[in-house]
């Protein structure tokens, strides 16, 4: 059994690729960094709690994974790029198998998305995981939810309802084909920030935001922050051929931990959205409506069914 200080020395001192920013990292009371010149710093922070963000049995090495990619795909909705991050980890015992695979999961994670973990507290208490992270973004280029305007088209990344639909699986709400439930557990595990779609953001989103809660309840987010309206097409929504044939939309409508974007562009982008579909096959846009001056509205087939009642996750309800 390790002490917090064995902890923190054997497991988090040496997570993701040491930065150029980096001037003091883990080890000071305080770590210390650089901002590039002509950059601005975006942060975040994000929470996992056993048993509401994940289920209890959860491999700690995919707690880990997902702890960092909702970060991160919060950095992905502001078109930042990850620099940094501190990890804040409440454990109930100090257990070693744990604590590697939780580490290994970090690791794999930091790794992949080329950011340093550069401190961080450690405390006993119920199972929580929560990360502050840090981007950069050249100055000004940051996306926010309050940009869209009546016409823009309304685009998704990716699928949606894959997260929701594993984790029904694993709780035995329904019975998946084989490859379709390995799809859905990945979704639900290892969601995969969005970052490749930064460039796109910066240069062509009026208004962006990760899809954590569900589509229609953080759709309504742009829409509050813009102060407009939208309406979005059933038959648009990009879903696995399983959601299609059971005709069970509420997935992709209402599931939560998605983590794709979902982005408005003005219609004179059409040809920009086109051809980024053509070079980035695996982060494919889909046009799933539109934004308009008031109301929140689904059409499927000729009837309109109202969204504006519709919530999506909220913890306090
Ligand atoms: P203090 O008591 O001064 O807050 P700590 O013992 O909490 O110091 O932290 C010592 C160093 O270890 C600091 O650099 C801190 O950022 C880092 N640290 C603590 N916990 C973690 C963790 N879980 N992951 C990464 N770094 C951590
Ligand atoms: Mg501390």
């Amino acid at each position: 059994m390790a002490n917090e200080f064995a902890i923190i020395e054997q497991y988090f001192s040496t997570i993701g690729k040491p930065m150029e920013d980096t001037v003091l990292g883990i080890g000071d009371d305080a770590a210390v960094v650089d901002i590039p010149q002509d950059q601005q710093l975006v942060v975040s922070m994000d929470t996992l709690i056993s048993g509401t963000h994940f289920p209890p049995d959860t491999s700690p090495a995919d707690i880990a994974y997902k702890a960092l990619a909702v970060n991160l795909s919060d950095l992905a909705a502001m078109g930042a790029s990850p620099a940094w991050f501190l990890l804040s980890l409440t454990l109930e015992e100090s257990d070693d198998r744990w604590l590697t695979q939780f580490a290994n999961g970090l690791k794999q994670a930091a790794d992949l998305f080329g950011l340093q973990l550069i401190g961080g507290d450690t405390c006993k208490g119920k199972l929580a995981i929560s990360i502050q992270i840090a981007g950069y973004v050249p100055r000004d280029r940051f996306v926010t939810r309050g940009g869209a305007a009546v016409g823009d088209i309304i685009l998704v990344t990716g699928e949606l309802g894959n997260a929701a639909l594993g984790l029904a699986q694993r709780k035995g709400e329904v019975e998946l084909p084989e490859t379709l439930r390995e799809r859905c557990t990945l979704a639900l595990n290892r969601p995969q920030p969005r970052l490749e779609l930064v460039p796109f953001l910066r240069e062509c989103a009026s208004s962006a935001i990760d899809i954590s809660d569900g589509l229609v309840g953080d759709l309504r987010h742009i829409l509050d922050a813009s102060a407009c309206g939208a309406r979005i097409a059933r038959g648009a929504l990009p879903v696995n051929a399983w959601i299609e044939q059971h005709d069970c939309y509420d997935y992709a409508l209402e599931g939560g931990d998605d983590y794709q974007i979902c982005c408005t562009v003005t219609a004179s982008r059409l040809a920009e959205i086109e051809r980024w579909n053509r070079e980035h096959p695996d982060c494919r846009l889909t046009a799933i409506g539109e934004i308009t001056g008031s109301g929140y509205s689904l059409s499927d087939g000729d009837q309109l069914v109202d969204l504006a009642q519709r919530q999506g996750y909220r913890h306090f309800d």
